[in-house]
């Protein structure tokens, strides 16, 4: 059975007080659940404070990007080691602001996942189509591209460092949602592609996200899917009554 894990992905939001303070109110409304990982991924800034603040609570700390490498003259840019040594349990890598905003290629995210499971943390690889890519018929060979080069060299034991959060780019803060069965279609088809790449054990212990405009309405229906293990939630993360509630889904 995959654990179900619900992310938070905060975006450049927040100061470090409303980071903290958010932080403490997950902390006290969501201190008893085990049967589901909760992480939250603040900015850069903000992640030791936020790790002070959950400590010893269920939630775990991610961040929203590294640079792949140990050390070195990289200027501005952090490592997975020293994301770890802050606090973090996972690294989300190949968000689609990052591919679009900043260019980032399949084979750049890869090194950042492969950096990521060297440094002992979890990899959340982010992958998704356009509008464009969908209405043009590309999709699969897009999500098959993005796998496969993503997860390019990342062994069969590695793969338990992995999740996967599948984000059709057009449903990214736009207020769209994918519907229940289309975004279960999705993840069909990329767990069927680690079923190729790797086996059906691997494709079964594989934990796939969905994200794009999740929110406290319709988290439950996506979540009764049988192929969608979790969400990875952007705006509706950053309000303490709406992200407990997504936590809480009942499916
Ligand atoms: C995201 O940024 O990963 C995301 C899914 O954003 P939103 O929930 O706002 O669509």
């Amino acid at each position: 059975m995959r654990k179900p894990m619900i992310a938070g992905n905060w975006k450049l939001h927040k100061t470090l007080e409303e980071s903290s303070q958010l932080a403490a109110e997950l902390v006290q409304q969501l201190s008893t659940i085990n049967d589901r990982d909760i992480v939250i991924a603040p900015v850069f800034t903000a992640l030791a404070s936020v790790s002070k603040k959950i400590t010893n609570s269920p939630i775990q700390l991610a961040a929203q990007n590294c640079y792949p490498a140990e050390t070195g003259a990289f200027t501005g840019e952090v490592s997975p080691a020293l994301l770890g040594d802050a606090g973090c349990h996972y690294i989300i890598s190949g968000h689609s602001e990052r591919r679009q905003l900043l260019n980032e290629t399949n084979q750049f995210i890869n090194q950042k996942v492969s950096a990521t499971i060297n440094a002992g943390l979890g990899a959340i690889l982010c992958i998704g189509e356009t509008l464009h890519e969908r209405e043009t018929h590309q999709m699969l060979e897009v999500l098959t591209s993005q796998i496969k080069e993503g997860l390019a060299g990342i062994s069969t034991t590695q793969m338990t460092r992995v999740v996967i959060a599948y984000e059709p780019v057009w449903a990214i803060g736009t207020g769209v949602t994918a519907g229940d069965e289309q975004a279960q279609e999705a993840h069909a088809f990329i767990r069927g592609l680690l079923q190729g790449l790797y086996s059906q054990e691997v494709a079964e212990a594989t934990r796939i996200l969905y994200g794009g405009s999740v929110k406290p309405n319709n988290v439950d229906g996506l979540m009764a899917q049988t192929d969608i293990d979790g969400a990875l939630v952007g705006g509706a993360s950053l309000k303490a009554e709406d992200f407990i509630r997504i936590v809480k889904f009942e499916s």
